[in-house]
């Protein structure tokens, strides 16, 4: 030990012991101590960043989460520790709209949700974090427009699948730029797999995530991405999972098909699940079943209103689904299939988003007066016949594999003559635009809405472009598809049309890569037909 590491393991011993007193007050008082607000740490406790979600016209979750490294070097593991919140209208934080303190627990990963309420609408707020003497970084934020009010625009950018291995989060690094109002954010935030060497452009620590403790320290390595984390710090996200939060292709409450098998998978959900609402900044309500370990499942889809322009649904096409039709073998996970022999494919019983979400949903659409009614989900809604040769086949794992599930969303939005449908999706980790059919059995109907299906952040594409190419002669109710670019897509509603722009990133293994725009569409308002005009 030089002398130096002694003078700072002396200072760590005597900070630990100041630490420890006060946070038996703490506990006892559910209050900070006097002397709490001068407690030094060894490093920033909120390296993981802040980020905020779940806007509505007049509130907002704000979300960071202890670092644990940090947590365990102050000796505080196994206690609480209080964090003070702070959401002000100016930068310098001189004028205070709403502030308090939480008690961050272990048992939820000293994770900080804060569900702000009674805000202004339409607003734009700044928000940080306080424990001891330490600050967070500083986030921006914003309020959704009061539902009776027209706002001119709103411009949101949609993203997905960011394997941490595949590649560098540099896209976020451009979205700064991109003016949001919100981000969509569409599953697969992590993937479970440990690294694979040497394909990886940067290693993935921890091996397989599969329990609650390797789920959380997946989610940390995530956000410390500091292209990640600006991006939460710059706007609010509305965030869903799909199937690699869990497991690679797992379908309701059946395992998928990734790592050595694990016997209760339901276990590994609720895990899985809980590390989620650990990271996210969602409302617990949503979670508190899960929790409190009275439920398996959390709540992840709602509907949020911007004014009269738009309305937001967020839907869960992974919890609730029935498996995977006729994979080979009982296998589970997903395949390939072809309707001709595959009986089950076609039962009206088969669900994606399971009765109750699929009801909700209706009641929304008859309900709603948006101009736009948006739908994020997690994968490409329309049919792709994968089969260049003249047969059909299909996969089994998105919207292809629930052709009756499909309809009957459509046949939703038509009887109950939503305006404007644009679904908007991940997954596929290519870029996919088309026209919603009222009938994808029949080729020549009309289109009832359009499609939007992104890229990945990093995650690499399943086909090249030729193959899309091939793919997009016999569906051509899509226009666009584009496998060679990582990246994400910025979408601007106006009352009069919409504007979409895919954004591409040239090279996603370079954290410093340039961006460049792929494509650009406009979609008039009432008339679900999609114009690229760049
Ligand atoms: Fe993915
Ligand atoms: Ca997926």
């Amino acid at each position: 030990m030089t002398q130096t590491d002694t003078r700072i393991a002396t200072a760590s011993i005597r900070r630990r012991q100041i630490i420890q007193g006060i946070a038996s007050s703490v506990t006892l008082l559910g209050l900070p101590g006097t002397n709490w607000g001068k407690q030094s740490w060894a490093s920033n406790p909120f390296s993981l960043g802040v980020a905020s979600g779940a806007p509505t016209h007049d509130g907002i979750v704000l979300w960071t989460r202890l670092d644990p490294v940090c947590v365990e070097a102050a000796g505080l593991n196994g206690q609480a520790v209080p964090v003070t919140w702070q959401l002000a209208h100016d930068a310098q934080f001189s004028r205070i709209a709403a502030q308090g303190v939480i008690q961050s627990v272990p048992a939820l990963a000293y994770s900080v949700h804060a569900e702000v309420s009674g805000l202004a609408s339409d607003h734009h707020y700044f928000y940080r974090f306080l424990a001891g003497s330490a600050s967070s970084t500083t986030g921006k934020t914003r309020t959704f427009p009061a539902p009776e009010a027209r706002p001119k625009s709103l411009r949101l950018a949609y993203a997905s699948c960011q394997q941490w291995g595949n590649g560098f989060y540099g896209a976020y690094r451009h979205m700064l730029d991109e003016n949001l109002d919100m981000v969509m954010y569409l599953g697969d935030y992590m993937y479970e797999y440990p690294s694979s060497r040497p394909k990886d452009i940067r290693p993935t620590t921890g091996g397989w995530a599969n329990t609650l403790e390797t789920y959380r320290q997946r989610y940390a390595l995530h956000k410390s991405d500091p292209d990640l984390q600006a991006m939460h710090a710059a706007a609010p996200w509305l965030i869903a999972w799909d199937d690699h939060e869990v497991q690679n292709d797992y379908a309701g409450t059946q395992k998928g098909n990734s790592g050595r098998p694990i016997d209760d998978f339901m276990a590994r959900r609720r895990a899985a699940y809980q590390a989620f609402y650990e990271h996210m900044p969602v409302r617990r309500t949503n979670f508190e079943a899960l929790i409190s370990e009275h439920s398996d499942n959390a709540k992840i889809f709602g509907s949020s209103r911007f004014g009269q322009l738009a309305t937001l649904y967020l839907l869960d096409t992974r919890q609730y689904r029935d498996p995977q039709a006729c994979n080979p073998n009982n296998k589970t996970g997903s395949s390939q299939l072809d309707p001709s022999s595959c009986a089950i494919w076609n039962d009206p019983q088969r669900t994606l988003l399971g009765s109750q979400q699929e009801n909700w949903l209706k009641r929304e659409f008859e309900s709603s007066s948006a101009q736009w009614n948006v739908i994020g989900q997690q994968t490409l809604l329309g049919q792709r016949n994968l089969d260049t040769q003249g047969g059909v086949r299909f996969s089994n794992n998105g919207w292809d594999g629930y052709p009756r599930a499909r309809q009957r969303l459509i046949d939703a939005m038509i009887q109950t003559k939503l305006r404007n449908p644009v679904v908007i999706g991940g997954d596929m980790h290519e870029n996919w635009v088309g026209h919603i059919l009222s009938d994808y059995k029949v080729p020549t109907s009309t289109s009832v809405g359009v499609e939007f299906c992104g890229t990945s952040i990093t995650s690499l594409a399943h086909i090249n472009q030729e193959k899309a190419n091939e793919m997009l002669r016999v569906n051509p109710h899509f226009i666009f598809a584009d496998t060679e670019y990582r990246g994400y897509g910025v979408v601007e509603f106006t009352p009069n049309r919409l504007r979409t722009t895919l954004r591409a990133v040239d090279d996603a293994t370079n954290p410093r890569s340039a961006i460049h725009t792929l494509a650009e569409f406009t979609v008039e308002s009432d008339k679900p037909q999609i114009q690229k005009v760049g």
